[in-house]
């Protein structure tokens, strides 16, 4: 009987020094998409989806540990359950939603063009128009790079150049590689503030819905998204956004 005493209060012991330890939920994102992630001053990663996600782990009792990788390993990673799950900027689509399974919408994300202040296009066509092509620089796998692949390159009417993050795309616009980028809007302004001689369209290519991205088998995905909802319902969401994008 003394033994079982023993043997119960090792375990108890045991387990109170494992809960005394937060556990991390591990998300996967590009760490080069301002507003959504990006380096703080401090070189921490911060932004509109690492303080939601912080915020919703905070409320589920868990640290966040933030794992910086490419854009298109998002979501192999997370189907392998290498990550709990990802906050990137992320759009739904049909194609991803058979591979993944997403929480409820809390951005709104719009496809933006990116060219040379001096250009007088208003359109992808436009270029098509003037040259018989359009060269279209994107941050691989994104929701730019399917849809102008599907909308140019398949069609004969272009180009698609592939880069692994929006910064590249950017570069290769300044050094004349292509003619446009097309990237999410909030992005696309940060990369115009900070390069001269850029400017956004204002014809809009998409609009889209951002979520996060989880496994289908994801044990954690129930409690994760109700404390989104939560966090949507009581302005939380709201407020980190307002900090990251100041109202027009
Ligand atoms: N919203 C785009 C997509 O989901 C781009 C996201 C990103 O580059 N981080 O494809």
């Amino acid at each position: 009987m003394k033994k079982i005493i023993a043997m119960i209060l090792v375990a108890m012991l045991a387990l109170a020094g494992v809960s005394a330890m937060a556990e991390s939920l591990k998300m996967c994102t590009n760490v080069a998409f301002p507003p959504y992630e990006f380096y703080g001053e401090d070189g921490e990663a911060t932004g509109i989806d690492v303080e939601i996600a912080k915020a919703i782990a905070a409320k589920l009792g868990y640290d966040l540990e933030v794992v910086d990788i490419e854009f298109a390993q998002c979501i192999p990673g997370v189907q392998s359950g290498k990550y709990d799950f990802s906050a990137a900027g992320m759009t739904v689509t049909e194609e991803r939603k058979q591979m993944v399974q997403f929480t409820d919408t809390y951005a709104t994300g719009i496809q933006s063009i990116i060219v040379p202040e001096d250009s007088t296009v208003e359109s992808l066509d436009d270029f098509v128009e003037a040259n018989g092509t359009v060269k279209v620089g994107v941050q691989m796998a994104t929701t730019g790079d399917l849809y102008t692949t599907w909308d140019y390159e398949d069609e004969g009417k272009g180009t698609v150049d592939r880069y692994t993050n929006g910064a590249a795309a950017v570069q290769a616009l300044l050094a004349g590689k292509v003619d446009c980028v097309v990237i999410d809007n909030e992005p696309a302004k940060n990369f115009v503030a900070q390069n001269e001689g850029l400017k956004i369209l204002d014809t809009a290519y998409a609009v889209e819905d951002y979520a996060m991205a989880f496994s289908k088998e994801s044990p954690i995905y129930d409690d994760f998204n109700a404390a989104l909802a939560e966090l949507i319902e009581d302005g939380t969401v709201q407020s980190i956004i307002d900090t990251f994008i100041p109202a027009a």
